[in-house]
């Protein structure tokens, strides 16, 4: 699976904890992270991620683009809503083309804790197939 992991700045702590929480089932994944978070949680795990750009210099948009080619499967995005985004257009953007192709997108760490779990236990396989199906059917 395709995973992207961002955090905007008061959440990265929470994120690299995350991460290291949950190396054991990311590392099993193709990992992509906007620039300041990934290189963050490559330091405290030593995951291997592919580090888009900074998320205000267009690092979600990068991953939106991803999005739209059917090319990510799961997004763990924790977001900081009690602080002003310069790049909220962009951080919109991404969730709703989340929500135009279903792609499952955490924003909270509750929420995070429940995709992992899910991803865990196999539970996006529904991905998979819908990747191929996709590809198939592809104009
Ligand atoms: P960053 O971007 O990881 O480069 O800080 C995240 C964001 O704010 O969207």
């Amino acid at each position: 699976m395709n995973i992207a992991l961002i955090a905007h700045d008061n959440k990265k702590k929470l994120l690299v904890n995350f991460s290291i929480a949950y190396k054991h089932i990311l590392e099993q994944h193709c990992l992509f992270a906007t620039g300041t978070t990934g290189k963050l949680i490559i330091e405290a795990t030593g995951l291997n991620i592919q580090c888009m750009m900074s998320g205000p210099l267009g690092g979600d948009q990068q991953i939106g683009a991803k999005v739209a080619n059917n090319e990510m499967d799961l997004i763990v995005f924790l977001r900081d809503p009690l602080t002003a985004q310069p790049h909220e257009p962009d951080v919109q953007a991404l969730l709703r083309l989340s929500d135009v192709h279903s792609i499952p997108i955490a924003t909270n760490i509750a929420t995070a804790e429940l995709l992992i779990k899910s991803l865990e236990r196999g539970d996006m396989h529904w991905r998979e197939i819908i990747r191929q199906s996709k590809i198939h059917n592809r104009k």
